[in-house]
């Protein structure tokens, strides 16, 4: 029995920049938890041989991106095997390259890099899997076919044939359903698609759905699935799959594919679960809360604690429990070292020397409207104030705009603009390029609040706070996501609530409590760092999850 976990994007590691933001990362913390689990699964994805991009700032705060080309045969080795597929009445020939993700105790998952990088394939055709979310909507569909037939395809070709599950991890999988279909077709003899071969190929399909954003679910015009998918007419017969109330033309929807072909549906938390039951009421849908790997993302100073501490904490999270018994001042020094590590960090990118005494927020997310980055200023007097009482405010923002996004970029650019007026109120603002893996590492693990002011419901889930949460950094948020489970007030940090508006929530919650706690009990303050850690550290990691899917959704 094996699972095939499908992903758009994956993060493998710091170097490979083969993903743009949570999804990517929710996908190589997940198969790298699977791996430390030993579990039998392999994942596919594309190769994005030129990453998604590397932001630059310039003096105005204003963002322009350059390729992201990484070393491919550094890391993953060709394989032989290649198959084809139909686009467009063309024949897209797909390679490709095998990368490992080794866990903890001799488990290996082999994740599967989809490159239509060759000779027999067109120009056009041969740049299909350069980059990742960038290029027009013709070529997204083109990218999705190759990911989810050409995937399905490649497995057998791998000789993976004892695949019993197929994980859709977004709608940009779905294309593997119609391979699927088609697969069932020819093994019964049928010309059409009939409720013997949706049954069967349903049995397979396992998708999560990951945005209660409407645009953050994929859809085709008809005309051009038509144009590319022309072929496969049992298929475009079949409009029940896959149209979707949420268009309001003819089109394919991926999302809506996705549902019809799977027995099981669930969303990354139990709010965005309830979210997702209202926008698509036929169908039923599970929570599955997201995680993080921990082994990723714990800094090198509490990974030292932690060994000294608590025992086998890469093999069971669970363990995380035990840092109840951590005394405050081993703590508090963890989180310095951290502190000072990204400090150095700060100085050498950007020049500026934060203070390791001076009350430090972090907020990294892509720059989109709904995500809020500026609701932190939106009256800058009064921040002004909670500085003086907090002797000084230091906030480390990051974060990258979609490059068509100028509505994101002018978000950017607003925050960093600020910069000196804030200075005037003891407010020293940085605002990190190119946020990444390496970043975030630092990020979360080395600021002393971690803030998130999504507007509610839209944050599916949310994972950097969890990566927080891990180093003993509590949240101060919005309760939308994850956070409506994990927040405990006061405990594990603090809920952004109320109906005077959330910006006068957030400052009241810092001048009231954080501040003052901080600044004047400390032993309190270590106290949320450290149920931080021993129930949100414990609970919202990759390990819990996946033993959440083998028992609702792969194998219950
Ligand atoms: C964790 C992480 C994300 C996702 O964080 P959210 O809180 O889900 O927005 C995105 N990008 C990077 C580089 C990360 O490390």
């Amino acid at each position: 029995m094996k699972i095939a976990y499908f992903s758009m994007e994956i993060a493998l590691e710091p170097a490979i920049p083969t993903y743009a933001g949570g999804l990517g990362i929710l996908g190589g913390d997940t198969l790298h938890s699977a791996a430390d689990m030993g579990l039998p699964m392999c994942a596919v994805t594309l190769i994005h041989r030129k990453g998604y991009f590397r932001q630059r700032l310039d003096e105005s705060g204003w963002q322009s991106e350059e390729e992201d080309p990484w070393d491919i045969g550094k890391f993953a080795k060709e394989l032989s095997p290649r198959v084809a597929v139909q686009i467009d009445g063309r024949d897209v020939h797909i390679r490709c390259w095998l990368y490992e993700i080794h866990g903890i105790s001799g488990g290996m998952i082999p994740v599967y890099l989809l490159d239509t990088d060759l000779e027999e394939n067109s120009e056009w055709d041969r740049s299909l899997t350069d980059r990742l979310y960038l290029g027009d909507r013709y070529l997204r569909l083109c990218q999705e076919v190759v990911l989810g037939q050409g995937g399905v395809r490649m497995l057998k070709a791998l000789g993976h044939v004892e695949l019993s599950r197929y994980h859709m991890n977004e709608g940009h999988a779905a294309c593997l359903g119609i391979e699927l279909l088609y697969e069932e077709m020819k093994a019964l003899g049928r010309e059409e698609i009939d409720e013997e071969i949706l049954h069967n190929v349903r049995a397979k399909c396992v998708f999560t759905t990951h945005t209660p954003v409407p645009a953050g679910h994929d859809q085709f015009d008809m005309e051009m699935v038509r144009q590319v998918l022309g072929h496969h007419t049992a298929f475009l017969n079949r409009k029940d799959l896959f149209h979707s109330e949420l268009c309001d033309s003819e089109c394919l929807n991926m999302t809506s594919l996705a549902l019809h072909l799977s027995h099981y549906v669930n969303g990354v938390a139990k709010r965005h679960a309830e979210v997702s039951r209202m926008m698509f009421a036929h169908f039923s849908i599970d929570a599955i809360t997201n995680g993080v790997h921990p082994g990723t993302w714990v800094s090198p100073a509490f990974n030292s604690l932690f060994e000294r501490f608590v025992s086998d904490w890469r093999k069971d999270s669970f363990n995380l429990r035990s840092v109840l018994s951590i005394p405050d001042d081993e703590i508090w020094r963890a989180h310095q070292l951290s502190k000072n590590n990204l400090l150095n960090f700060i100085m050498e990118k950007t020049g500026t020397q934060l203070s390791h005494d001076k009350l430090t927020l972090g907020f990294a997310r892509r720059a989109a409207a709904y995500k809020r980055p500026g609701l932190l200023f939106e009256n800058k007097e009064r921040l002004g104030e909670i500085a003086k009482q907090a002797g000084g405010l230091q906030l480390v923002y990051a974060g990258k705009a979609h490059p068509g996004d100028n509505q994101g970029k002018m978000l950017i650019q607003n925050i960093i603009r600020l910069r000196e007026e804030l200075a005037d109120h003891e407010i020293t603002l940085v605002y990190l390029p190119d946020y990444d893996i390496r970043v975030g590492q630092l990020l979360t693990s080395g600021v002393d609040i971690w803030i998130n002011t999504p507007q509610a419901p839209m944050e599916a889930s949310g994972t950097s706070g969890m990566k927080a949460a891990l180093n003993g950094v509590p949240s101060l948020s919005i309760l939308d996501g994850w956070w409506i489970e994990g927040c405990i007030e006061g405990l594990t940090g603090w809920a952004i609530e109320g109906s005077a508006g959330d910006a006068r929530a957030l400052y009241d919650k810092l001048q009231n409590k954080i501040v003052p706690m901080y600044l004047g009990e400390r032993g309190k303050f270590i106290e949320v760092m450290r149920h931080s850690i021993a129930l949100n550290g414990a609970f919202f990691n990759t390990q819990r999850m996946l033993l959440q899917y083998l028992a609702r959704a792969y194998f219950p």
